[in-house]
């Protein structure tokens, strides 16, 4: 009898301090002046957990892959990362996920929290 796969997802959490402007706004819009976020980012992960295996991935390879991209941007003003652009939370996810895509093939979703209630989600497309 083969054992069917189980599918699951697994989320690992970092945050990291930050500080950016953002020129592609107008004018007098708030978001042009520098400013700082703590911001939090959900990785998320979803395979089939091989029924030998009794776990997906090890929660400690999701932080190897994550901490040197986390260095890279913990305590930065953003707008002189290499490759991000304008530092909007869509090009930091599209940007986060380009990094973390060939370390974790599994990787599914991204969710970046630029405030607790200002999220953007990116699957890669
Ligand atoms: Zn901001």
């Amino acid at each position: 009898m083969t054992v069917k796969p189980m599918k699951v997802r697994l989320v690992k959490t970092f945050d990291f301090d930050c500080a950016h402007h953002l020129p592609c706004f107008p004018e007098g819009h708030k978001c042009r002046g520098m400013h700082g976020h703590t911001m939090r980012v959900d990785v998320i992960i979803e395979g089939d957990m091989p029924p030998s295996q009794d776990y997906l991935i090890d929660f400690a390879d999701m932080k190897a892959a994550i901490d040197p991209l986390r260095q890279q941007i913990d305590h930065k003003l953003l707008n002189e990362v290499e490759g991000l652009g304008i530092p909007t939370v869509e090009n930091l996810a599209k940007w986060l996920w380009d990094r973390l895509k060939p370390a974790l093939p599994m990787l599914a979703l991204l969710r970046v929290y630029e405030t607790p209630t200002n999220v953007c989600e990116y699957w890669g497309e």
